[in-house]
C-alpha cells in the first residue's frame, strides 16, 4: 500500500506534469465504486469545468484543489494516478479519468479496486480527524512524547493509526521502529523521553529516505506501487527490517524475525529491539 513517501513522490511528479491551471473538460467514471462522495453523476457535474489550482498531500491522501471544491484521492492497496498524453491509451484498470484542457488526461488506475475519490467543498470533511504530519513543524519532540505517553497502545498499531500520525503504514513503521531500536509491541505510555526522541528522529529519517528514493516497490506485479511516471521506487533495496525475515540484521547480524502484532505482520530484530 502506498504510504507517505510514495504518495509524496506521486504528488511531486504530478506538480511537474503541466496539469496545474488546466480545467477539467470531461469526467469519465469507468467504475462507480471508486466515487465515495455521492453519486458519479454528482461528481461529474461538480468537477466538469473546474480548474485545478494546486496539488498537495495530507497523510496518504492526494488533494487536487479546484476553484470549486477539492478532489481527494486515497490509493489504498494498489491505486495510482498518472498523466496521459492525447495519444496514450487507457488501460482496463483505469477507474476515473479527468480530461483536461490542452489534451492531457489524469487517470486513476486501481487493480484491486479499494481506492477512492471524493469531491468535497471542505477537505476537512474527509481529512479532519487525521493526526499531525510526521515531518511538519507542528510535530515536535516534546509534543510527540506527550502524544505517545497519553495513549495506552502498542507502538506498532499506534504509529499506523492515521488519527495519531498521518502517513505511516506497515513498511515505514517497521523501519522506524528498527531504526529507533524499539520493540513493535512496546507500550507507548512507558516510552522514555530519550526513546521517544529516537523514535521521532527515526520516523523522519525513514520517511525522508523513502521520498529521496522515490518510494518502495515490492515485487513486480501490476498491483505494486509505481510513481505517476510509471516507474517503480528504489527504496526497497535500503530496507533494514521490513520483508527481511531470516536475513541478518544490518546492525547486529541476528536474523530478522516476523511476528504478528495486532494482526499485522511485523518485522524486527530480536536483539536490537528487545521487549523489556
Ligand atoms: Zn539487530
Amino acid at each position: 500500500m502506498p504510504e507517505l513517501p510514495e504518495v509524496e513522490t506521486i504528488v511531486q511528479h504530478l506538480r511537474t506534469c503541466g496539469i496545474i491551471g488546466k480545467s477539467i473538460e470531461k469526467v469519465s467514471v469507468l467504475s462507480a465504486d471508486c466515487i465515495a462522495s455521492g453519486s458519479p453523476t454528482r461528481f461529474k457535474k461538480l468537477a466538469a469545468g473546474a480548474r485545478i489550482k494546486h496539488i498537495s498531500r495530507r497523510g496518504k491522501w492526494i488533494s487536487l484543489s479546484l476553484d470549486a471544491g477539492t478532489i481527494l484521492v486515497h490509493l489504498r492497496m494498489s491505486g495510482s494516478l498518472r498523466v496521459l498524453g492525447e495519444d496514450e491509451e487507457l488501460d482496463p484498470y483505469d477507474r476515473l479519468v479527468l480530461e483536461l484542457t490542452g489534451g492531457k488526461r489524469l487517470a486513476f488506475r486501481d487493480i484491486r479496486k479499494f481506492g477512492r475519490a471524493y469531491l468535497v467543498q471542505d477537505p476537512e470533511e474527509v481529512l479532519g480527524n487525521l493526526g499531525p504530519e510526521p515531518m511538519s513543524g507542528e510535530l515536535t519532540e516534546k509534543s510527540f512524547h506527550e502524544m505517545l505517553t497519553t495513549r495506552q497502545r502498542q507502538l506498532k498499531p499506534l504509529l499506523m493509526d492515521q488519527t495519531f500520525l498521518a502517513g505511516m503504514g506497515n513498511i515505514y513503521t517497521d523501519e522506524a521502529l528498527w531504526e529507533a531500536r524499539l520493540h513493535p509491541a512496546r507500550r507507548s505510555e512507558l516510552i522514555s523521553p530519550t526513546e521517544s526522541r529516537r523514535l521521532f528522529l527515526s520516523i523522519r529519517k525513514v520517511l525522508e529516505a523513502g521520498i529521496r528514493n522515490q518510494g518502495t516497490s515490492l515485487g513486480d506485479g501490476l498491483a505494486n506501487y509505481i510513481s505517476a511516471q510509471g516507474e517503480p521506487g528504489r527504496n526497497q533495496i535500503h530496507l533494514k527490517a521490513y520483508g527481511r525475515e531470516g536475513l541478518p540484521c544490518p546492525r547486529c547480524k541476528t536474523p530478522i524475525e516476523k511476528i504478528v502484532v495486532n494482526q499485522r505482520g511485523t518485522h524486527f530484530c530480536p536483539t536490537c529491539q528487545q521487549l523489556r
